[in-house]
């Protein structure tokens, strides 16, 4: 393969074909940073109005450091992985606190702050600071697996390892921002997953996989984690047009808001398990099924709620429990809370 001829038509194809993303527009590393951060997982559709709207609330790192934790998990509230949020949220105060508020431009430093994998430090330190770093996410994967044909998945730590060092191998000393990005960009548009379109790729002469006539078979398919099947029962609590909610602890969307409830084991019966959540919380109710369940997912649970809700209640002080007006929430509630504590909730199948 001529790997300077590849470079060079590549990133001549990025120079006329590059999508206009408000990301692309600065060197600033705190923003390129929330950029990356956002882009895990998500599509760029989704990242595009909450990037806009979380740099203009957060302007700066020193910003987003000052903001307490329940006004970054506002603003991410939607986008999901909420533990991208609460670790841009500490590795900005760590970095305010031990780096005078400047992005770290060393690899190792940077690598070592909350949050920060070998992905987003190569993307960031090659955008930002021109480091010849590679960074290899899923689309950039795809690329180089069907270029060589080679049957690696990043999924596999045999696989991941070797894609490593063919992106290593192939980022230039110059223009390594723009080098990943040009990867990024041909497997987000044109290197698809499905049908990739071969015809209008700039790299089709190098390339192995289309050579073989089967570029979808490169990167090998994998075994999907079998959806988890989950029974939840809640309880709408209400005072004066509120809800009452309680802040999520534990690995799942901590500090996140949503109405008191419980996972329901096997086939146990709603009522008593939820009685005693709330027993748990000092709130004393007496509850009522109201007949409607709603269907959710989080990553691959299938989640299955039973909506009951309290005629009256006594709810006690605690830093645990909030009223929230639905409409209008202060902070930051689950997808699943938006779902059920709509004003005057009308719970569909
Ligand atoms: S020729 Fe096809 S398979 Fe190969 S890199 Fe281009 S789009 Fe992907």
């Amino acid at each position: 393969m001529d790997v300077p001829a590849l470079r060079r038509r590549l990133l001549a194809w990025y120079g006329r074909h590059r999508r206009a993303l408000p990301w692309r527009d600065t060197r600033d590393p705190y923003r390129i940073w929330v950029s990356e951060v956002m882009l895990q997982q998500t599509q760029v559709v989704t990242v595009t109005p909450y990037y806009r709207a979380f740099v203009a609330r957060f302007p700066t790192l020193a910003a987003l450091a000052r903001a307490p934790r329940a006004d970054v998990l506002a603003a991410w509230a939607g986008l999901g992985y909420y533990r991208r949020a609460r670790h841009l949220h500490a590795a900005a105060r760590l970095v305010v606190r031990e780096h005078g508020g400047r992005v770290p431009d060393r690899p190792g430093t940077f690598g070592r702050l909350p949050g920060v994998g070998r992905y987003t430090a190569g993307a960031v330190l090659s955008i930002a600071f021109d480091h010849p770093l590679p960074a290899l996410d899923g689309n950039v994967a795809r690329v180089l697996a069907r270029l060589h044909a080679l049957p690696l998945s990043l999924r596999d730590p045999r696989g991941a390892r070797a894609l490593r060092a063919l992106a290593q191998a192939l980022v230039p000393a110059r223009r390594p921002g723009d080098w990943n990005q040009t990867l990024m960009e041909l497997g987000a548009t044109v290197c698809v997953p499905r049908a990739p379109r071969c015809p209008e790729c700039p790299v089709r002469r190098w390339c192995r996989a289309s050579a073989l006539g089967r570029p979808e078979a490169f990167p090998p398919a994998v075994a999907h984690r079998a959806p988890v099947r989950v029974r939840r029962a809640v309880a709408l609590i209400e005072r004066r047009g509120r809800l009452l909610v309680v802040k999520r602890q534990g690995p799942l969307l901590a500090g996140l808001w949503e109405p008191p409830g419980v996972e329901l084991e096997g086939g146990a019966p709603a009522g008593p398990a939820l009685h005693g959540a709330l027993a748990a919380l000092g709130v004393r109710a007496t509850l009522a099924p109201t007949g409607e369940s709603v269907r959710h997912a989080i990553t691959h649970r299938r989640i299955e709620v039973e909506v009951w809700r309290a005629a009256a209640a006594a709810v006690p002080r605690s830093a645990r429990l909030r009223w929230v007006d639905p409409a209008k929430p202060a902070f930051a509630l689950t997808a699943l809370a938006k779902k059920v504590a709509r004003p005057g909730v009308t719970v569909r199948r």
